[in-house]
């Protein structure tokens, strides 16, 4: 396959010659002749020349009289062309000129002479063939990158741009079970038929069932996909192909199709075998819905290919293809059909009894100290997925290993905690007192408000301490729920918008230090208003159009949009109200807050309650947050919206 490539070169070169030389010969259709200055003269004595051409160089041309071509060329004029001459060297152009004003006046020659400048045959040549070199130059500069970007193990040319880049992981090679797979009870229960298939395929053939040729693994990235894709593979023991959606689209047509194809032709080779493909929304999503942005060809005649892969092996030949996705919603209904993915498998984010595993996974390899205590570290880690635990468990130990600690200690591990939730803690961020007081009052306002509303969140600790893009922050322990009542999405957002209360209450001038949160709050009013039905002038309304993923066709009227866009002022204006009055109520407490907060930089609920008492209701939002952890998690939606109904608020923000 591999062309070498100095051969190619040489090719080129010997091409430019073969111009080269046509170029010099074919300039003339006519004979031509050396001759010697005597021979020259003697020639004109004896009136042969018709015409005289001198150049600058000396060099001289002499075309000779059709009846005289005979005499000089010794053959038939039809050989010689049209307009023979003779070429010869002059000694100087005086010279010439004597000899041919000489001659003229004896009536031998009466022709013309003429001068000319001789023409730059190099230049001619050069201009002629350079652009054919920078043509070819090019055209390999281009197969070069083509080649460049050929996955591991890929032949480094542009033949292989059809291959597919499937990394293939041959059975017993590092091998991953269910073990290494915390939590997901359902999701391996799940898996776990197409393990006993894998392994012992005529079982069920024999009965004349049918397996599935494929499963969905639905869920949010980092919660173990890919891991459980692995482990299957590995529980059946047999080879695992991995490509991620994204492969298979590239900017030449026809690739995907053909990559497609060769991934299966590959897999059929090995199997019984799995093939993983990763993000398949790069590739499955529905089509040619917006045909106004103009469809893409080559995604539509990829996910055909592999609709008609998937069609054309019967479900007893042993391959099966796991595919993940955080977007069901949005994938081709063709790719759900019967016989295909008909199958989801819910991979979710970890709750706390998860989190425990999980982190009992990553512990493992750890020299861990006595102060380790796993339900801690779950509870510190609310919506951590897990391979944010697995990236806080590695983290905690570079920490431990820059203190030259011995083993891995709780306060390792709280900082890595820290470190993942809040970007890398910058030290060297500098900041003015000026600044730092606006920052404490800012903070100090979401603080006071949460911790006065009945339904937001309890609070963990707020700190002025700079972290990635934020400038300060508040930790809150969000209650992991499945529903949200209007109450506590209120209360969150009067919470919310309490930063900036406080910035326009204490310090007189309100700052872009609160962007943040007004994008937040304004989101929230957004789906609180046109998804969740939660508004007077709008209630039990939901506008949320899970088929059209631009929201190009606004499913309301201009005068509802008008409607929903007066709630969102409304609704934001009531609890920016609701904040400010709460503010001033707490003033002498929120301004003792703001200024431990500059003291200390950091202030932990213990904190806040020495200031402001008891929280009112710190035991009854407790009781239910064990509850609700205690309780199994409750089953998921039929089909939940993505970018929509508003969620809990994150439990950080700047
Ligand atoms: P996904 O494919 O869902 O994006 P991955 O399977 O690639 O996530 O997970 C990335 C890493 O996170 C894994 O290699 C593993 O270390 C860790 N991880 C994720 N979920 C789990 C889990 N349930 N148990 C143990 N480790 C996990
Ligand atoms: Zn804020």
């Amino acid at each position: 396959m591999n062309i070498p490539r100095p051969s190619l070169t040489w090719l080129y070169v010997v091409i430019a010659l073969i111009i080269g030389y046509l170029y010099f010969t074919g300039e003339e259709g006519s004979g031509s002749r050396e001759v010697t200055y005597t021979e020259f003269q003697q020639m004109v004595s004896q009136g042969y020349a018709s015409k005289i051409v001198a150049y600058d160089d000396n060099a001289v041309e002499m075309f000779i009289k059709p009846e005289h071509i005979v005499d000089v060329f010794k053959k038939d004029a039809a050989k010689v062309g049209r307009s023979p001459f003779v070429k010869v060297q002059a000694g100087s152009m005086e010279a010439l000129e004597k000899f041919i004003d000489q001659e003229q006046a004896n009536g031998h020659f009466d022709g013309s002479l003429s001068y000319k400048k001789q023409s730059n045959y190099f230049g001619l040549v050069f201009w002629n063939i350079f652009p054919i070199f920078l043509l070819v130059g090019l055209w390999m500069f281009i197969m070069r990158r083509m080649g460049g970007g050929a996955g591991p193990g890929a032949p480094n040319n542009v033949f292989s741009v059809g291959k597919s880049r499937a990394q293939l992981f041959e059975k017993g090679s590092a091998k991953i079970t269910f073990k290494d797979v915390a939590g997901q009870a359902a999701a391996k229960q799940e898996v776990q038929e197409i393990v006993d298939f894998l392994k012992q395929p005529q079982k069920y053939t024999e009965l004349g069932g049918k397996i599935p040729k494929g499963a969905l693994l639905v869920g949010p990235p980092g919660t173990g996909k890919t891991l459980l894709a692995k482990a299957v593979a590995g529980e059946a023991d047999v080879p695992f192909f991995s490509m991620s959606g994204s492969d298979f689209v590239e900017m030449f047509v026809g690739v995907g199709a053909s990559r497609v194809r060769d991934l299966f032709r590959q897999a059929k080779e090995k199997a019984p075998c799995i093939i993983f493909i990763d993000e398949i929304d790069a590739v499955g999503r529905a089509r040619g819905k917006n045909a106004n942005m103009g469809g893409n060809d080559e995604r539509e005649s990829t996910l055909n290919q592999l609709l008609t892969e998937m069609d054309g092996f019967g479900s007893n030949s042993g391959v099966i293809i796991l595919a993940a996705t955080n977007r069901v919603d949005i994938l081709d209904k063709a790719l759900l059909r019967a016989g295909r993915f008909d199958r989801q498998i819910y991979v979710d984010l970890p709750d706390l009894n998860e989190r425990k595993e999980v982190f009992g996974v990553h512990l493992r390899p750890l020299k861990l100290d006595k102060t380790i205590d796993v339900d801690l570290l779950a509870r510190q880690t609310p919506g951590f997925s897990g391979a944010d635990i697995a990236n806080v468990c590695n983290e905690a130990a570079l920490i431990a290993a820059r203190h030259g600690e011995p083993a891995v200690g709780k306060e390792d591990f709280l900082a890595a905690i820290d470190r993942i939730v809040g970007g890398l803690e910058k030290k060297t961020k500098v900041m003015t007192a000026d600044e730092k007081r606006s920052i404490a009052l800012h903070e100090a306002g979401h603080a006071t408000i949460s911790w006065f509303l009945e339904h937001a969140n309890p609070l963990i600790k707020v700190t002025i301490v700079p972290r990635g893009r934020a400038l300060g922050a508040a930790w809150y322990l969000p209650e992991e729920r499945q529903i949200t009542t209007k109450e506590q999405m209120l209360d969150e957002m009067c919470a919310t918008l309490g930063g900036r209360a406080a910035e326009e209450l204490f310090i007189g001038h309100i700052s872009t230090g609160a962007m943040n949160d007004l994008e937040r709050v304004t989101k929230q009013a957004y789906g609180m208003i046109a998804y969740a039905g939660m508004s007077d002038e709008l209630p039990n309304l939901c506008y949320y159009n899970s088929g059209d993923e631009y929201m190009f066709n606004r499913p309301y009227s201009e005068r509802t949009a008008e409607l929903i866009d007066k709630g969102v002022k409304e609704m934001i204006a009531q609890q920016y109200v609701r904040a400010k009055e709460l503010l001033k109520e707490h003033a002498a407490g929120h301004n003792r807050l703001a200024d431990l907060l500059i003291e200390k930089e950091v202030i932990f609920a213990e904190d806040v309650e020495k200031i402001f008492g008891k929280r009112p209701w710190t035991s009854r939002s407790e009781e239910i947050m064990a509850k609700a952890e205690e309780a199994p998690a409750l089953p998921q939606p039929e089909k939940a919206p993505e970018t929509d109904c508003p969620e809990a608020p994150e439990n950080r923000e700047g």
